[in-house]
């Protein structure tokens, strides 16, 4: 019988703080990006992981005072880090740096205040100087170019509250999507999938992510996202390299996976390498 090997899977949009993260250990989730919640408990996700999992953190979502997610019921005050103006936004990039963070995390949304554009070129800016990418949560019309004026690096959800226009969207190829695709009501997964697929047909690069904790998502390999991911055109190569990454970690007994439901399947099949093997990084 054939056994392949691939990396593990890289979900890089979770939320530790919204889901029981034992459920992850030795799962085929070996990397997971926290984008956002308290600073300080998103220290201690990293610095005790579930078993097996390598934990990035970015830290607060930094916006506008009283921007989004300010009073969601799921963001505790203090998971928002508010941003005065120009000086401020330095300030909260050192903060960033001292923490160890992965990104800078940045929330748009129409309904709510936004950081002026002076202020977020300023903060996008900051954040490059220390190598710092830059993801934003753009919500409604407008954020998306707004995102890409400023010079942001990656949307953390594929956008999906409106078709991006064509203009637009061949601009933000510089940047990466991460899919989200599985949280959202179908006539908004639709939008989000018939964006994607016009992105990538311009050379956009799309990455799986789940916003583990939005919702009752899995705790895991999330099946439905993959399957997404799949009606929005990804197969073959790019299908592994979006869902996985980094050493071989995972091996099972089935031929190299095609298509999503492949993929799948394979995942469920799939065991954990020794770590000695994984080393050789
Ligand atoms: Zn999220």
């Amino acid at each position: 019988m054939t056994e392949t090997v691939l990396g593990g899977v890289i979900d890089h949009h979770v939320h530790l703080g919204l889901v029981e993260r034992d459920l992850l250990a030795d799962s085929p989730v070996v990397e997971v990006h926290d984008l956002g919640w308290d600073p300080v408990a998103a220290q201690g996700f990293r610095a005790n992981p579930p078993s097996g999992v390598d934990v990035h953190i970015v830290g607060p979502f930094h916006t506008a005072p009283g921007g989004y997610p300010t009073g969601r019921k799921w963001a505790p005050p203090s998971s928002v880090r508010e941003i005065a103006d120009a000086a401020d936004a330095g300030v909260a990039v050192r903060e960033a740096v001292t923490r160890m963070a992965s990104g800078i995390k940045v929330t748009l949304h129409d309904d709510f205040a936004n950081l002026s554009e002076e202020v977020l070129e300023v903060l996008v800016e900051e954040a490059h100087v220390d190598g710092l990418p830059v993801l934003v949560h753009a919500e409604g019309r407008g954020m998306v170019e707004l995102a890409l004026r400023v010079g942001a690096d990656v949307l953390v959800h594929a956008p999906w509250t409106e078709p991006v226009p064509e203009g637009v969207l061949a601009a933000s190829t510089q940047m990466t999507w991460i899919s989200t695709l599985a949280i959202h009501a179908p006539s908004d997964q639709q939008v989000a999938i018939d964006n994607i697929v016009r992105f990538r047909a311009l050379g956009g690069t799309v990455r799986y992510g789940t916003d583990m904790g939005n919702g009752p998502t899995p705790v895991g390999v999330n099946a439905e996202e993959i399957r997404a991911l799949g009606r929005a055109g990804l197969h073959g190569e790019e299908l592994i390299d979006a869902v996985t990454g980094g050493p071989p970690a995972l091996s099972a007994p089935l031929p190299r996976p095609t298509n999503a439901d492949e993929l799948i399947r394979w995942l469920g099949a799939a065991r954990r390498l020794p770590a000695t093997i994984q080393e050789d990084e």
